[in-house]
């Protein structure tokens, strides 16, 4: 089992999300005042999906269909993910030649075609530089 947030192994301290009922580590929650009382949330963050290939229509039912998993990434909003999905932020250095080749993907930076999915299970699809697309629930 893997933290919602971060997708490394869950140990302990574990917590749970009052919003989704997601399990995650207390060190990937903040608290939020809800129902008067605080109460642990995850810290905002989004999972990256790149397209398979340029043209790759996405299958929301089906994302691994079309698309793979890159990245969870903590950001407070889709234009700050988007910026740290770019390859000069997060791989200067070519760092993530490997991992991208051994998803079967051909570039680094997120792109037209590539896909945020939110801590609710939304997608949104970049359609052309900041502008997302909402595609409504997403299923791996
Ligand atoms: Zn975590």
């Amino acid at each position: 089992m893997t933290c919602h947030v971060c997708l490394t192994p869950l140990t302990s301290p574990i917590t749970t999300d009052v919003e989704t009922n997601h399990r995650i580590h207390e060190h990937c929650a903040i608290e939020r005042f809800i129902g008067g009382r605080w109460a642990p949330i995850a810290i905002p963050y989004f999972t990256a999906w790149y397209a398979l290939y340029p043209e790759a229509k996405a299958n929301a039912h089906s994302l691994s269909t079309t698309h793979r998993r890159v990245a969870s990434i903590r950001a407070p909003s889709q234009a700050a993910a988007f910026h740290l999905m770019q390859g000069e932020v997060w791989s200067p250095n070519g760092e993530a030649r490997d991992l991208i080749s051994s998803l079967g993907l051909s570039h680094t930076s997120m792109s037209v075609g590539d896909i945020l999915v939110d801590r609710h299970g939304y997608g949104h699809l970049v359609a052309s530089g900041f502008d997302f697309d909402f595609i409504g629930k997403v299923t791996p």
